[in-house]
């Protein structure tokens, strides 16, 4: 007898070749046997006649790490399919942190969302609290490179001494011994931004010596975007690491095409020998803080430093002369704190600028972080999307939200937040496979499950075949589509019907059970 059968499906297993029609039986969280089994009995039946069944989606670049602690349930990630998150990207995950540093981030996310009955400091703490509480989803986390420094020197923008390198060297290993996969940094953000190449070689060598991965939101992905990515892949060399470019992608106009030579330095790379790979979500437009659009000395010293120079007439003007002019026009405000701001969500900075009678949309941006103590979020159209479609195609990149778990329900759901933490995977399967053809459905398919399952060695995960963990998806090929737009974002998609995650019915008819049968997973050490 299965805990679970799914019956009648066109089985594509994760391997990106063509369907198969059989059977799937499931017991104690894992597939035990594939083939024709309708003489067999189940405590659940699932009837996928007209679906497509295959294993669960594993978002190779995920934010959530404090969204699960509130959001367990991680509506919007779950709802499109995915049962495994990596989590801890850009160069931020939630340990380790010290006590003073844990305050700051309850404080500073207060608006966004309650963390006052939880605490923790390292990885394992991190880890084991995240596991207690439960989650629908799972995850596997990686330590963000920006943890390692402030708990080392702070966010002072400066080279490490020696000892403090070490120190972050130390705090790397004890994070990657808990059972993180990797770091990740993230170089256009304080205080990753001033970290230099031999910072992160330095860094890049522990990750090779425990065989695990560095994740790279480079240092610039529009006028520099080769030569950062040269850098990534010259830090994975030197270091002797696998290495995984974030969200691979070209900005700004002047910068389309140059994906081309993009995924021919990748393959040249791989050719002489580095495991590299890419994550990628499929719209034109990015979401990051609008503090981004700060010059980098503006955030030295941090979030308190940087209030302080808003706070600043003359420091306010220095800062606006340092930033870009233009493109203001495409930079949508998703998220502010305060609620006398409210009705900028969804509008772009420069009609707020037109609305306040500010001729610079920069003064307009400035006004906006020092308004809301910095805390605004935006989205910004700058890709082209026959780049998008040609990063897709690329048999080294996978899929990624770049997103949060969100949840149309409660504090998760305010605001414009980028469509992707809902649509993302839906998007690929009906936008770019069914509606554009610009890949196939088994090879899409594959790019979700068994290319991040293997990069990541999640040897029993991303392929659907007797042995491996019950994450499965049921789709349907004819209906999927992402349904949140840049306006109405906390929309869920259409065609998921099932999702299992562990062997666990979670979403079933469409409908998401409140169970909480997510794993945080930790890299297996030898
Ligand atoms: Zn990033």
């Amino acid at each position: 007898m299965f805990d679970c059968l799914i019956v009648n499906g066109r089985v594509l297993n994760g391997s990106g070749g063509p369907w198969i029609r059989t059977d799937v039986g499931i017991k104690d969280g894992r597939v035990v046997q594939m083939g024709n089994l309708s003489e067999s009995e189940a405590e659940e039946v699932i009837d996928a006649h007209d679906r497509v069944v295959c294993p669960g989606f594993i978002d190779a670049h995920s934010h959530s790490d404090f969204n699960l602690l509130v959001n367990p349930g991680a509506h919007s990630k779950i709802r499109q399919g995915i049962t495994t998150e990596v989590i801890g990207q850009c160069g931020t995950s939630a340990a380790p942190v010290d006590e003073e540093r844990l305050q700051k981030v309850k404080q500073q996310r207060a608006k966004e969302f309650d963390l006052d009955d939880v605490s923790w400091q390292t990885m394992e703490d991190y880890i084991t609290l995240l596991q207690d509480r439960g989650i629908a989803v799972n995850c596997a986390p990686l330590v963000g490179h920006g943890n390692l420094r402030r708990l080392a020197m702070g966010e002072d923008d400066r080279k490490p001494t020696a000892d403090e390198l070490q120190k972050m060297a130390k705090l790397l290993k004890e994070s990657l011994d808990a059972g993180a996969f990797g770091m990740s940094s993230g170089l256009i953000y304080p205080p990753g931004m001033y970290s230099e190449t031999e910072e992160l070689v330095a860094l890049a060598e522990v990750l090779g010596e425990e065989d695990a991965m560095y994740f790279s939101h480079i240092r610039n992905e529009g006028k520099r975007l080769i030569e950062s990515l040269r850098e990534a892949v010259n830090i994975g060399t030197s270091g002797g690491c696998r290495v995984q470019i974030s969200h691979l992608k070209a900005v700004g106009e002047e910068n389309w095409g140059k994906v081309t030579e993009v995924l021919d330095l990748l393959q040249q790379a791989r050719s002489d020998g580095l495991e590299v790979t890419a994550d990628q979500y499929p719209y034109t437009a990015s979401a990051t803080g609008l503090t981004a659009s700060l010059p980098g000395w503006a955030h030295d010293g941090g979030r308190e430093a940087l209030l302080e120079r808003l706070a600043d007439e003359e420091t306010c003007e220095r800062m606006k002369q340092d930033m870009q002019p233009d493109g203001w026009d495409d930079t949508l405000i998703s998220r502010v704190s305060s609620d006398k701001n409210r009705q900028y969500e969804g509008r772009t900075v420069a009609e707020v600028a037109g609305e306040r009678g500010i001729e610079d949309p920069r003064e307009a941006a400035l006004q906006l972080l020092q308004e809301e103590e910095a805390n605004v979020g935006v989205v910004k159209f700058g890709m082209s999307e026959d780049d998008v479609c040609e990063v897709m195609q690329s048999p080294l990149v996978m899929v990624g939200t770049d997103g949060s778990a969100l949840s149309p329900e409660g504090p998760l759901g305010r605001g414009k937040p980028h469509p992707r933490s809902y649509g993302t995977f839906p998007r690929v399967l009906g936008r770019y496979v069914r509606q554009h053809q610009v890949l196939s459905l088994s090879k899409a398919v594959a790019k979700m499950t068994s290319l991040p399952a293997g990069t990541l060695g999640l040897w029993d995960r991303g392929l659907l075949l007797p042995g491996f963990c019950a994450d499965v998806v049921v789709f349907d090929p004819n209906e999927v589509s992402d349904q949140a737009t840049y306006t109405e974002p906390h929309q869920f998609p259409a065609g998921i019907d099932y999702v299992l995650v562990n062997g666990h019915i979670v979403v079933e008819k469409g409908k998401q059970r409140e169970i909480l049968p997510g794993q945080v997973l930790r890299r297996s050490v030898q």
